[in-house]
Parts: structure tokens; C-alpha cells; sequence
């Protein structure tokens, strides 16, 4: 069986903890990889190393830092496939969707090649009488970014990329399900010419991540994750004295107009409910049809869109909608929860609990489901499924299914579908969530805007790639210089006497 490396000092190292987690293919249930599990010894010794590597790699030319990232990108395009194959064997997600996970994160990478101008810091000349005035934009030191399980190659590269850009040296501590990926990529930054010791990977769970949030040699925290563990890291890394930016877990509406094109909103839907079987934070999860002829028009497109989705494994046929979830564990809770949206009352218009794929009993695989009129009190709406289940909450009036999509306690993402465009503003302009889109179902950013949401799908000031991130992974200083006057008048040849 294979066991994956941590990643320290530019070698792959089997650290000292003895323990060791599971990793699955999902599609077939087996465990294919042991992965160790760090303790606070392994974590000190990655932090010691990349605290000894950040000064000279802060003191590098920004420019030069960013010639590494040109180069990560070219072999990132070079290994796409090889990447891709790793990342779909242990997520699941099929091989067009890891080469999406994969080209999200390069998209950063390729930003922050720009990062001598976003470095640049500010100048006043004259603040005062002879006083100059500047803010240099100074690393803060060694940083860490703790990753969820359904972006293995994005997130990892939208927290290190522009950390390491900026000057700092950079802790990952990958999710433990999905692991492999990141080990790659830290070889390819390797390769890329990045010195040894500014990209460690640390594999584990919470014992490694609480030893990363109580080091003293650590000054930055980014989290990705459900909503519980943001706040849980965001509150210790604060207290720590750290900076902490922590995003977690989502609801997003899809608010239905009854001017919208019905094929248009039932395709989207379809997409973004159900790629990558849900694991997405930016997942339309909850469908808003706009009065009940609305509802019934989209539930008569959805439904036999729903059940024409093709489930299978990451090396099956390419028309493969999604595959498996990424446990058992998540397979029984979704499941379970399914459960509950019967039992309160929900139709299940399409249901999938029955799926079973011949051949891969044993994977993970959850059929799709498609739920109508599910009420704000249900589970089913009140909880992040992360599962392909598509709620349909049927709303009265625009007015009502915008103060649902306010109300709800998530606030990452939300759509509205509309040919009006004084509706779509004003959905724009009020709703209380970070993303929005405006006839597009998955609003995610491109990587020179910032991403993040609102309430508790995010705890901290400054969102995720674009400007922020710089924000972020860097400190102002602020100089005040005066210099006094020298001699201006040539050289004396006279005995200079006090007078
Ligand atoms: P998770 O919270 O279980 O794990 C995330 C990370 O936290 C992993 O590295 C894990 O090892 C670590 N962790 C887990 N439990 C911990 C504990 N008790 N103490 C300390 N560390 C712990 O999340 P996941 O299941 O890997 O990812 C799915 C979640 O991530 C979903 O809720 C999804 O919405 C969210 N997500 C959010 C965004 C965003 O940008 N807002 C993006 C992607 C995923």
C-alpha cells in the first residue's frame, strides 16, 4: 500500500507520530494510500525549517519571486493530466472537473506574477518641512493555510501562491482525505526554482492544526472549511495573537424570476447543483421559483434533467455528470438527511436513494435527488447538505424569496434569474451575501477579484486571491524620514573655527 509524505525542507519525510489516517478512492470503496498524521514535534520542526528559509526568500527581489510562480504555472500546464489523474482518484470529481479544480488555482498563480505591483507600497515626498513619508508592504513571516477536501489543488494554491509572492514562507496542511495532490505541487514549486523549506506540507488533522494555531513562530492563518472549524480556528488563531482569515460553508439560493428563460435556469440548476455531486461551497442548493406557475414550469424542466444525470467514476465514460461523495460517512449523512426532508413533509420528486452503479457497489455513489416545496423550518433547508440534493423552496413574491436568501445564516453565494434588469440591481445592491450572479448560477470570482462571502460563511476582514490576498499576507510599515541638510557648497579650504 502506498504512503504519502509530508513535505519539509524540499524531501519527502514520514514524520515522527507513528499515526497514519486512510485515504479512499471513493469510486470503489477501497483504501488505496496511508497518510501520516502530524504532531506538534513534526509541526515545530516545518515551522523551524521555514522560518530559517523566509528571510533570505523575503530579501529575494520581488520579481525574481515572481519568475518561480511563471515557471509553476508552465509546469502545472505540463503535468495537468498527471495532476488531474491524482486528484480524481482520491476526491472522486471526474477528470474535466479536477482539470477545473486544478486551472482555478493556476488562474492565481498566474496573478500573482503580478504581485512587484501590488508590493509596490505608497509615497508621500514633502509630508513636511525636508520629511518624506513611505509604507512598504513587508511579509508577514511564516504562514500556514489549513485546506478542505473538495478543492485538493485550488484552494491549497490560493492561499500558498500569493503568501509566497508576497515574501513569506508558507505551512500547508492539506485535508487528510485527498492529500496527494498538494505534495506534487509543492515538487512542482520545487522544480519551479522555489528554495527549500519556503513550501512545507504537513499532513494531519486537528492535533497537527492546533499545533500550527498555538506556534508562536506561526503570524498567519488561512482556513477553508465547514462553518464550525472557521470559527473554531478563527477564534484561536485570534486569540494566538495571529491573523486569521477563515471561510466555511454555504446555502446558496438561485432565485427563479417568472421572466426568466425556464430552460436556461433548469440547466443551470442542473450544473451547479449537481457538479462534483455537490461537494462545491459554491453549489446552488436551494432553487427559488417566483410564484407557483414559475415553480411548476421549472419542476417540469428540472425533472427529467435530474434523472437523465449520469453518475459513474472519474475513469468511466467523459459524459459523466459527477461521481461518488468522498466517504461513507458523507454518503450515510446526506443520506440521512434525504430521510429527513421526507419525513417533514418535502416532495422528493426525484429520488435517488435506491441508486446502486453495477460494478462499484462499494463506492461511494449517491443518486441525485430533487426535492420541491421544502419549507425554511425543514433540515433539509437549514443545514449545508453538500450532497447532489436540490431543494425547491416556492416563494410568493420577489420580495419573499429575497428576505429568505437574507435570513438564511449562510451567505457565500446567491443568483437571481431574470430578463429584468431593475430587478437584478436591486438583488444586487441589497442581498447580504458576498457572491452574486446575475443569470449565472456559480458566481466564483476570478482570481484578480477576491473571494469570500458573508455571516457565517466567513470569519475575518479580508477575502481570498486578488488584492486581499496581498492585504493579507503582508504588514505596512510606515517610515517618516527626515535627512538633515549636508554640505551642498563644495569642499572648505579654510580651518573651520567655532563661532
Ligand atoms: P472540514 O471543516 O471538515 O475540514 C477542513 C480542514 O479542517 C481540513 O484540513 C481538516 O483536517 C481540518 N479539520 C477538520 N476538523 C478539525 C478540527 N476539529 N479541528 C481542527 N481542524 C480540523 O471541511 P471539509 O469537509 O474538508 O470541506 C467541506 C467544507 O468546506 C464545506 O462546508 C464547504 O462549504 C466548505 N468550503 C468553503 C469554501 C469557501 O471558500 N467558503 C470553499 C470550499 C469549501
Amino acid at each position: 500500500m502506498e504512503t504519502i509524505s509530508h513535505f519539509v525542507d524540499g524531501n519527502r519525510v514520514a514524520g515522527t507520530s507513528g499515526r497514519h489516517g486512510d485515504v479512499y478512492n471513493p469510486a470503489t470503496g477501497d483504501v488505496i494510500a496511508k497518510v501520516p498524521m502530524a504532531n506538534a514535534d513534526d509541526v515545530h520542526a516545518a515551522v523551524l525549517g521555514a522560518a530559517a528559509a523566509q528571510t533570505a526568500w523575503a530579501a529575494t527581489n520581488p520579481q525574481r519571486r515572481a519568475r518561480v510562480l511563471m515557471s509553476f504555472v508552465s509546469l502545472l500546464n505540463r503535468d495537468m493530466d498527471k495532476l488531474a489523474v491524482a486528484l480524481s482518484r482520491e476526491h472522486g470529481k471526474t477528470l474535466p472537473d479536477a482539470r477545473g479544480d486544478i486551472q482555478r488555482g493556476l488562474e492565481v498563480a498566474e496573478f500573482c506574477i503580478g504581485a512587484p505591483h501590488l508590493l509596490k507600497g505608497e509615497f508621500t515626498d514633502s509630508a513636511g518641512p525636508g520629511i518624506d513619508m513611505y509604507s512598504m508592504r513587508q511579509p508577514v513571516g511564516v504562514v500556514a493555510g489549513i485546506t478542505p477536501f473538495n478543492f485538493p489543488a485550488m484552494i491549497p494554491m490560493w492561499k500558498f501562491c500569493p503568501a509566497i509572492a508576497a515574501g513569506n514562507a508558507f505551512i500547508l496542511k492539506p485535508s487528510e482525505r485527498d492529500p496527494s495532490v498538494t505534495v506534487m505541487l509543492a515538487e512542482l514549486m520545487q522544480e519551479a526554482g522555489l528554495p527549500d523549506s519556503v513550501l512545507q506540507v504537513i499532513h494531519g488533522d486537528k492535533e497537527a492544526v492546533d499545533a500550527i494555531l498555538d506556534h508562536p513562530g506561526v503570524g498567519a492563518v488561512g482556513f477553508v472549511g465547514s462553518t464550525p472549524i472557521a470559527e473554531y480556528i478563527y477564534s484561536r488563531a485570534s486569540a494566538n495573537g495571529k491573523r486569521a482569515a477563515c471561510f466555511g460553508g454555504a446555502k446558496n439560493h438561485m432565485i427563479v424570476m417568472p421572466d426568466a428563460n425556464m430552460d436556461q435556469a433548469a440547466d443551470a440548476l442542473v450544473g451547479s447543483g449537481y457538479g462534483a455531486a455537490g461537494e462545491r461551497c459554491m453549489a446552488v442548493s436551494v432553487a427559488v421559483p417566483v410564484g407557483e406557475a414559475t415553480a411548476d414550469a421549472l419542476i417540469e424542466k428540472l425533472v427529467p434533467r435530474v434523472e437523465a444525470l449520469k453518475v459513474g467514476p472519474y475513469t468511466g465514460e467523459s459524459d459523466i455528470d459527477y461521481g461518488p461523495l468522498i466517504t461513507r460517512d458523507a454518503k450515510d449523512r446526506v443520506l440521512g438527511l434525504v430521510q429527513s426532508g421526507v419525513d417533514a413533509g418535502a416532495e422528493l420528486v426525484v429520488d435517488g436513494r435506491d441508486f446502486s452503479l453495477q460494478g462499484y457497489e462499494d463506492g461511494f455513489f449517491v443518486g441525485p435527488h430533487l426535492f420541491d416545496r421544502v419549507s425554511a423550518d425543514m433540515d433539509i433547508y437549514k443545514t449545508e447538505i453538500f450532497g447532489p440534493v436540490l431543494s425547491t423552496v416556492r416563494a410568493e413574491s420577489y420580495e419573499s424569496a429575497i428576505t429568505l436568501a437574507m435570513d438564511n445564516e449562510f451567505g457565500n453565494g446567491a443568483a437571481i434569474f431574470t430578463r429584468d434588469g431593475d430587478t437584478a440591481r436591486d438583488f444586487a445592491n441589497r442581498i447580504n451575501i458576498g457572491m452574486v450572479g446575475i443569470n449565472v448560477p456559480i458566481p466564483v470570482p476570478l482570481a484578480f477579484h477576491t473571494f469570500g462571502g458573508w455571516k457565517k460563511s466567513a470569519f475575518g476582514d479580508l477575502n481570498q486571491h486578488g488584492p486581499d490576498a496581498f492585504r493579507f499576507y503582508t504588514r505596512t510599515k510606515t517610515v517618516t524620514a527626515r535627512w538633515p541638510s549636508g554640505i551642498k557648497e563644495g569642499a572648505a579650504f579654510s580651518i573651520p573655527v567655532m563661532e
